[in-house]
């Protein structure tokens, strides 16, 4: 997961809350210290990190000194958490919405940045995005600067069976780009990614190009791509970008692996532009749709109800009769075990794991801890686990496993349990939190189901 380790260390602070037997005003700035450290050991501004803890303290004070909230200790932990959750958002919402392609139309999207920011590769994988969602996809290549260029395209794009257009004898760039895009739109194509030049640095010569480009294609979205490990210097490019080339979107690269990229996201957001997508890795895949309440969530170990259903969508639309059956579950609070294997399982074989595997609520933070192998490993130990059920328990909602009282109230665990254990090769231990996992991904699932205008927005993407 991208900045796992901040993730971590947000966690950490908020679980101070839940640790402490009342939450007062030491404990809100004990938990507060954490939280800004870990915001700045991430190359999040100073100014911005100082903001929030200002935000943070003065709402929490206000909700917990207002009478409503004065007498139970549980709201006033969920008070507090919900606080800082909202400013977090707030840090990485640059409150504008992006454009988003139509079908039926043709969607121009002109791809800018300094060379190296992981252009070329972001355009190939931004045209598999777009294509298996349904939206017939292309790339120009107008990169006549870089030898190779056209090269890298063709092979990338050959490799994703995505159509291209370019030249190895034009050298003039706004002539490659208004040829290519004239022709794709002949031809129908909804997603048209026009990849321009890329310079080491910001020169003028670059900048115009850029706007001759731009008036020759007329792109409904131009984008530009940032390299996390710039960190909060991702504010000033942006800038200096902004002031030739009025990009409206913003995809952050190289997320991977750069634990500066919370300061990237940060200063992108202060901008006022929208993050898009975030490249989390090399291959054609890894292209993380970004949105700011999400992002939050997943990060600290929340799950993303809506992204884990928009990814199952694109798998499911190979087999539509399962995927209306798991909407219908959902919307009814119905998932079973069997249908949460499911899902680990096509999880595991989409890859990268932890990426999509952060998406599944109820998974616990330490899973993605150290390597993919690692959450390799611990995901199909899950998975022997729930081998090992029976029918029965497999399409149950957990409620199996435990033994009632008279007045129908869970008191232990039951022999089950240690059958499956032993079935498994695994301890009661790991039986019991699997359990516990699949409560919570159960409950989340069911708040989730309930909201109409999600379970609609999510159906329009079939
Ligand atoms: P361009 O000059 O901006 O077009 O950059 P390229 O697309 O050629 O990418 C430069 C290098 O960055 C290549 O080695 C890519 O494989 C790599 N790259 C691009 N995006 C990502 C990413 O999200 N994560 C990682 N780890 N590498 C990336």
């Amino acid at each position: 997961m991208v900045l796992a380790d901040l993730g971590r260390k947000l966690n950490a602070a908020l679980a101070q809350l839940n640790a402490a037997p009342i939450v007062d005003e030491k404990v809100l700035d004990a938990m507060l210290k954490e939280i800004c450290a870990a915001l700045l050991e991430s190359d999040v501004n100073v100014k911005l990190v100082a903001s929030l803890r200002q935000k943070v303290k003065a709402k929490a004070k206000a909700a917990l000194e207002s009478d409503a909230n004065k007498s139970k200790e549980a709201n006033r932990r969920q008070i507090v958490q919900k606080v800082v959750f909202d400013e977090l958002v707030d840090l990485v919402d640059p409150g504008v919405e992006p454009y988003k392609p139509k079908k039926g139309q043709s969607n121009v999207i002109m791809a800018v940045g300094l060379q190296g920011n992981g252009k070329t590769t972001t355009c190939t994988k931004l045209a598999v995005y777009y294509q298996k969602r349904g939206f017939k996809s292309c790339i120009v290549c107008a990169d006549t600067f870089r030898a190779g260029a056209f090269d890298q395209t063709r092979q990338s794009a050959t490799k994703a069976k995505i159509a291209y257009f370019g030249s190895y004898t034009e050298t003039d760039p706004v002539s490659i780009a208004a040829q290519g895009v004239a022709k794709f739109k002949k031809e129908r194509f909804d997603v048209i990614i026009v990849d321009t030049s890329g310079r080491h640095k910001q020169e003028s010569e670059l900048f115009e190009e850029m706007v001759q480009i731009g008036e020759a294609v007329q792109p409904n979205m131009t984008i530009l791509v940032l390299d996390a490990s710039i960190g909060q210097a991702a504010e000033a490019q942006s800038r200096a970008f902004k002031e030739s080339a009025d990009f409206g979107a913003i995809i952050v690269t190289k997320m991977d692996g750069h634990a500066k990229g919370g300061g990237a996201i940060s200063a992108v957001a202060a901008t006022k532009t929208p993050i898009i997508f975030l490249g989390v890795g090399e291959h054609l895949a890894d292209l993380d749709r970004f949105a700011p309440q999400p992002f939050i969530s997943k990060l600290l170990g929340m799950g993303d109800v809506q992204g884990l259903m928009e990814h199952m969508q694109d798998v499911a639309a190979q087999n539509p009769d399962r995927q209306k059956e798991m909407v219908k579950k959902l919307e009814e609070g119905k998932l079973s075990i069997r249908d949460w294997k499911e899902q680990i399982q096509t999880v595991m074989n989409m890859g990268p794991m932890s990426k999509i595997a952060s998406m599944i609520p109820g998974l616990p933070q330490d899973l993605f801890a150290g390597s993919e192998e690692d959450t390799g490993k611990r995901m199909k130990r899950m998975i022997y686990i729930t081998d090992s059920m029976t029918a029965t328990e497999l399409d149950s909602d957990g409620s199996v496993f435990m033994e009632w009282d008279k007045d129908g109230k869970p008191v232990s665990l039951n022999w089950r349990v240690t059958r499956v254990a032993k079935g498994s090769g695994t301890s009661v231990r790991e039986v019991e939190e699997l359990l516990c996992q699949y409560r919570m991904m159960a409950n989340m699932a069911k708040q989730a189901g309930g909201k109409k205008g999600w379970l609609q927005q999510m159906q329009k993407l079939g």
